[in-house]
């Protein structure tokens, strides 16, 4: 089959590579698994052998045929075909997994941590820079709004690095696997004043954070975080923007 662009198609072929997926993922940890993008099934075969509960999340309607031959003999593996944007994780908590379609890596990761207290766990496949942005500490250039929101419900750990040979279509960039651990006590914030926030913020990376959010900020006010107005946006920590995210949301 033809591997669709537009839909982020790199399919997993290097078997070696793929057993250490697996290995990370853990599956048999886990009460039932939802795997997004499953593909032609690279690790989808290794998923469904545990016996857990899988549900598929894939998208292009030319894989759905082929998924449902494939484990038409796996009662416990439930096939949707569904847009893992709309997403929605009602009740229990689930191991998530997959080697996310990349155009669409970033919004779909943004619909998880909304879900957190559904997912057990999560282990994605990523574009390399990305899983080094979203795991970048305070003060690198790196650490930006995706470090901020994800590093907020989940801990974060950049794993098992990908070479794009492993994949068929060759991709141009490296891939890593992330591991997505929900934090126990995550402060309690309202997420789309974080997501506000973070994005003024950051509107302007080379500006302080006094001029990124002199809206809704007095010098003062940033200062009782401990925040010195000069600073710039990636120097602050994840806790500190969920201050400022708290103070917004008593105000709006
Ligand atoms: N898991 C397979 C593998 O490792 O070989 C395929 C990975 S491929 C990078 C991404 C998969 O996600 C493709 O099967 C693609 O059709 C699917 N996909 C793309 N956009 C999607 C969406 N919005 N929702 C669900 N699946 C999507």
């Amino acid at each position: 089959m033809r591997a669709k662009k537009r839909l982020g198609q790199n399919f997993l072929q290097d078997a070696a590579i793929i057993a250490q997926i697996i290995q990370l993922i853990r599956p048999e940890q886990s009460q039932q698994i939802i795997e997004i993008g499953p593909g032609t099934g690279a690790l989808t075969d290794h998923l469904a052998e545990v016996g857990v509960p899988l549900s598929l999340i894939e998208f292009d309607q030319d894989l759905i045929a082929p998924l449902q031959q494939r484990f038409r003999q796996h009662k416990h593996v439930t096939i949707y075909h569904q847009d893992a944007l709309q997403l929605k994780l009602n009740q229990g908590s689930y191991l998530v997994v997959g080697n996310l379609p990349y155009n669409i890596s970033s919004p779909l990761l943004i619909n998880l941590l909304k879900q957190s207290n559904h997912i057990q766990r999560g282990v994605f496949m990523l574009q390399k820079e990305l899983v080094q942005r979203i795991c970048a500490p305070p003060g690198v250039k790196a650490f930006g709004r995706l470090s901020v929101m994800l590093q907020h419900r989940f801990d974060c750990y950049a794993a098992l690095t990908v070479p794009p040979e492993a994949f068929k279509p060759v991709p141009k960039v490296d891939s890593q696997i992330i591991e997505l651990i929900p934090k126990i006590n995550p402060t309690e914030v309202d997420i789309t004043s974080l997501e506000f926030i973070v994005k003024q913020a950051f509107a302007q990376r080379r500006k302080t954070i006094r001029n990124n959010l002199k809206k809704w900020f007095s010098d003062d006010e940033l200062q009782s975080f401990h925040i010195d107005p000069q600073q710039r946006p990636e120097t602050l920590l994840v806790t500190q923007y969920e201050q400022l995210a708290q103070q917004y949301h008593a105000h709006h």
